[in-house]
């Protein structure tokens, strides 16, 4: 049977609850155990799908095609987990699916409530994740914050699982902050101590208490804490501030948080095992002895999780290639009121992530053009395509004013058109084309050196695709088509006469892992950092 492992945030958001539960993962998998994952936001949004990333942030893809939180890309880069629908759960979802099954008489006879139909509804999706496929340990991350009106029934749900679940089956985790007053030159225990009041006001005693902290905390400090707390003071684990958000699961264990785990579940595991994760990640962390600076140009650039798997791949990529990463974080209409060069002087690659929408369109395909011209390595994705496809148009093939009928449905040249299958859909929750699809690659192309292989599967989210129209006509003027979907859909297009350009239909950003690159990733690196050699 699997054990499930529950995990709380106290006194502030952002402390990192979801590295804290992929590193609980690495550090378990690397154990030998299998683990998977389940988020639970509080939104009634049914998936994040609809938002907007200064809402949200990213919207992560899962292989089955669900828009999901961002913190499933955090569970599937440092572990094995390969996660679904199944593992995201919204207040929207519970609610969606208990007012259907009201509806239908499911309940006839019977008030419908939160008690128990929500907390039952929520407390069966938790435990379905076990059903399918085989699994040790399943980690449940509480989005929001301990006190959250909107949170509740969460951890009722949590709370009454691992009551019924019994002894040794489920642990509660309870992240919190435990901040340096500097004007006072002490480290302060009562937020924790309120924090962790407010769950015992609710029934949970959290069984280990994960406490952020710049200060490493004395004997005596984790002594006061266990004491008000009421857990043990080798419960107490600090979990210091960490250069980099692959070291997280080292300093953990270091601490002794997953023996501490292992002990509490009874889990029958072999002994710690990192050395992939150290040689590949932690090592290579220390020799970045050179810098690759990359400009993102996009309209979310002010909120750092808007393209939060597109930095970590390319952070992936840059450690891979022993170089140190520096994004520069272009806003595409500054470019459009400032022009280009003034951006990209200093820069050795130009990224174009997914978007939608016409705000700042412009001056993406403007620094498509500058890349292209001035052969930056260029890497474009979906969105990101759809201006390479539009500034070669338009640049090369003469198709002036070419455009993508998002953006202008009356172009005279829609060289990027609404898909097919999405002609008919008008509503806007997960209709999109979504998750993953095949697709073929061209030999002798950037695409097919990187991939070395034929077949490969990229997750997807989009509407709008190349129009298969203007294939010939751009394949003249020296466009490539290196990916091509079963369907004739096409993937990636590429150019020639370039040291690097790709860009692709698809988000392989989802797919990179820091002990994996993605190809394109890498391969896009390490041609931005020979040009930062040809340059010396
Ligand atoms: N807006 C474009 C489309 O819907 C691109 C989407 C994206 O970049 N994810 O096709």
């Amino acid at each position: 049977m699997a054990k499930f492992i529950f995990i709380t945030g106290g006194v502030v958001s952002s402390l990192g609850k979801g590295i804290a539960c992929a590193s609980i993962g690495k550090l378990l998998e690397s154990r030998g155990l299998k683990v998977t994952f389940i988020k639970c936001d509080p939104y009634i949004n049914v998936d994040p799908g609809t938002m907007n990333p200064y809402q949200h942030g990213e919207v992560y893809v899962t292989d089955d095609g669900a828009e999901t939180d961002l913190d499933l890309g955090h569970y599937e880069r440092f572990t094995n987990a390969k996660l679904t629908k199944d593992n995201n759960i919204t207040t929207g979802k519970i609610y969606y699916s208990v007012i259907c099954k009201e509806r239908r008489g499911d309940y006839l006879g019977k008030t419908v409530q939160i008690i128990p139909h929500i907390t039952d509804e929520i407390k069966n999706r938790i435990k379905k994740v076990t059903y399918s496929k085989k699994v040790d340990v399943v980690i449940v991350e509480i989005g929001g914050t301990v006190g959250d009106i909107e949170g509740s029934p969460f951890l009722e749900a949590i709370r009454q699982l691992k009551f019924e679940l019994g002894k040794n089956c489920a642990l509660n985790i309870h992240l919190t902050l435990v901040p340096y007053i500097k004007s006072a030159g002490e480290i302060k225990t009562k937020p924790t101590q309120h924090s962790v009041g407010a769950l015992r006001e609710i029934g949970i005693m959290p069984d280990i208490l994960l406490c952020r902290t710049e200060k490493k905390l004395r004997k005596e400090e984790k002594a006061k804490i266990a004491l008000f707390c009421n857990v043990d003071i080798e419960s107490v684990i600090p979990a210091l501030d960490a250069k980099s958000i692959y070291e997280v699961p080292l300093l953990l264990s270091r601490e002794g948080l997953d023996s501490l785990i292992v002990k509490m579940l009874n889990l029958q595991c072999v002994k710690l095992d990192l050395s992939i994760w150290n040689e590949r990640v932690i090592k290579k962390l220390k020799y970045q002895d050179r810098e690759v600076k990359i400009a993102v140009v996009g309209k979310y650039i002010i909120l750092q999780d808007a393209y939060k798997s597109i930095y970590e791949a390319l952070n992936h990529a840059a450690i891979y290639n022993g170089a140190k990463l520096v994004i520069k974080r272009v806003d595409s209409e500054d470019i459009e009121k400032n022009g280009v060069k003034k951006y990209f002087k200093d820069v050795k690659g130009v990224l174009i992530p997914g978007g939608f929408g016409s705000r700042g369109i412009e001056g993406k395909i403007k620094a498509v053009e500058f890349a292209r011209e001035n052969k930056i390595p260029f890497l474009g994705i979906c969105l990101g395509m759809h201006t390479a496809v539009i500034e070669f148009a338009r640049n090369v093939c003469g198709l002036k004013h070419a455009h993508s009928t998002e953006i202008n449905k009356h172009t005279k040249y829609p060289v990027i058109s609404l898909l097919e299958e999405q002609k008919k859909i008008k509503t806007k929750g997960a209709t999109m084309r979504l998750g993953a699809y095949d697709c073929r690659l061209l030999k002798n192309t950037f695409a097919y050196s990187a991939y070395n292989k034929e077949k490969i599967s990229e997750r997807h989210r989009h509407r709008y695709e190349f129009n298969n129209a203007y294939q010939k006509i751009m394949e003249k003027s020296g466009m490539i088509f290196s990916g091509i979907n079963p369907e004739k859909l096409v993937e990636i297009i590429e150019i020639q006469n370039h040291p690097w350009f790709v860009a692709c239909q698809f988000h392989p950003e989802f797919k990179s892992k820091p002990d994996n690159p993605h190809v394109l990733f890498r391969d896009y690196i390490a041609a931005a950092l020979s040009l930062t050699k040809e340059k010396k």
